[in-house]
């Protein structure tokens, strides 16, 4: 589940906020210890409910179904609710005015990451590998003793909704074949088909010069609407969950009939969440696997594809664009492009790099005219493979099929 409704009213609510893997799996593992139960028993809770926030959020859903409370323009609107116990940050994309806003509740802000410390945190408990478990106790007790100190009227928007997660590279795979047969093929036949006419890329943060979320979601909606398939991770992915793409029910909602039959078909949602945004890397090595699998060229820059960060805000966002521009994928960003002021830098990166190596760069900060450039891309992808003109749907029968396997043979 997503959103700011996963939090409890009854129970010691801890957000997990940040990016390290490694202490979000501890504390898992701690709140779930049966004497760290009776000890928030013991202060009057019901249990402890773990929520993430940011990528810490996306690897806690990935790996255990640990809800998401809200992407990185919800931050302190958790806080406000007055039921965030403790608010655990290490490094990345915590506001310094997470401080001032937790002082105004009872929430505990507690800073992991000497090298992220934020001026007014309630306490610094560093994170040390050697001693994770403990670590993660202690922060957790921390929690559990806040929660009697609540003393704001807690106030939990009714806002959730159920999401299916976990679309790593692997488990695409078996999807589309099961452990034995799956291959990147079946989607690339679907692909060659035309019943999905592209994939995209949609990543990223939430950025304060946009309206929180609008962006990534008028963007999905219009691929979608045209067929693309559309592979999230990050902030991005968190909008599509709040916004209920990341069901299957979403693909008869939102989708273009050729889209629609195959998420129904395979029983997926539309719109794959991917991971964190740093596991961008998963949906290269998608890309990579569908040229392996064959029928849609030999390079990534070959594939009807193309990738989007129509919100970004973080400086990684341009060196996680930089390297799919280099793989070999069109990108469009949002929002701005910090080379725009050079106008021979912005001419190499948005027209220079794709004769050398297949991707460019792009800016349009309207997301739809955007998603309507990565279309004409994805389009100019299908024309350049051969692939562009709707084909007939023919069934074979055992006697074409044994024609077609006889001429292969003779091929090899
Ligand atoms: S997608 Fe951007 S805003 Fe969101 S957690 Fe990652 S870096 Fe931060």
């Amino acid at each position: 589940e997503i959103n700011l409704g996963v939090l409890k009213e009854d129970m010691v609510n801890i957000i997990i906020h940040g990016h390290e893997p490694v202490l979000p799996e501890m504390i898992y593992v701690a709140a779930q210890e049966p004497e760290m139960i009776q000890y928030a028993q013991n202060k009057g809770a019901k249990g402890v409910q773990l929520a993430g926030m940011c990528c810490s959020a996306n690897e806690l859903l990935m790996r255990h179904g640990i809800p998401v409370a809200g992407n990185y323009l919800q931050q302190e609107l958790a806080i406000i609710t007055g039921a965030v116990d403790a608010m655990v940050v290490d490094v990345q994309c915590e506001m310094q005015s997470l401080a001032n806003v937790a002082k105004c509740y009872h929430t505990k802000l507690i800073t992991t990451d000497p090298r992220a410390r934020i001026e007014g945190e309630t306490m610094h408990i560093p994170m040390d590998e050697h001693h994770a478990l403990e670590i993660a106790r202690q922060i957790v007790r921390e929690a559990i003793d806040n929660f009697p100190n609540r003393r704001s009227q807690v106030l939990i928007p009714d806002h959730k909704y159920p999401t299916v997660v976990g679309f790593s590279y692997e488990t695409i795979r078996y999807l589309l074949g099961g452990s034995i047969r799956g291959s990147y093929y079946t989607l690339n036949d679907n692909i060659i088909g035309g019943r999905v006419r592209g994939v995209a890329g949609v990543v990223g943060c939430n950025n304060c010069r946009t309206t929180h979320d609008s962006a990534h979601l008028a963007m999905t909606k219009e691929l979608l609407k045209n067929d693309v398939i559309v592979l999230v991770t990050g902030c991005s992915a968190m909008a599509a969950g709040k916004e209920g793409l990341l069901t299957p029910e979403a693909a008869v909602k939102y989708c273009g009939p050729g889209l629609a039959e195959v998420c129904e078909t395979v029983g997926i949602p539309p719109v794959l969440h991917m991971g964190s945004c740093v596991d961008n890397s998963r949906i290269l090595m998608a890309a990579a696997a569908c040229v392996k699998a064959g029928g849609l060229g030999t390079d990534i820059s070959d594939l009807p594809a193309a990738g989007a960060a129509p919100e970004w805000m973080s400086e990684k966002a341009i060196s996680i664009g930089h390297y799919f521009v280099v793989s070999g994928v069109y990108t469009v960003f949002g929002v701005g492009f910090p080379t725009t002021g050079s106008e021979a830098l912005t001419d190499y990166l948005f027209k220079g790099l794709e004769e050398e190596l297949g991707g460019m760069w792009d800016l349009e900060p309207d997301p739809e005219l955007a998603a309507k450039k990565m279309i004409a891309h994805i389009d100019k992808k299908r024309a350049a493979l051969g692939i562009d003109k709707a084909r007939e749907r023919v069934l074979y029968d055992m006697a074409m099929r044994r024609e077609m396997e006889a001429a292969a043979g003779e091929e090899i």
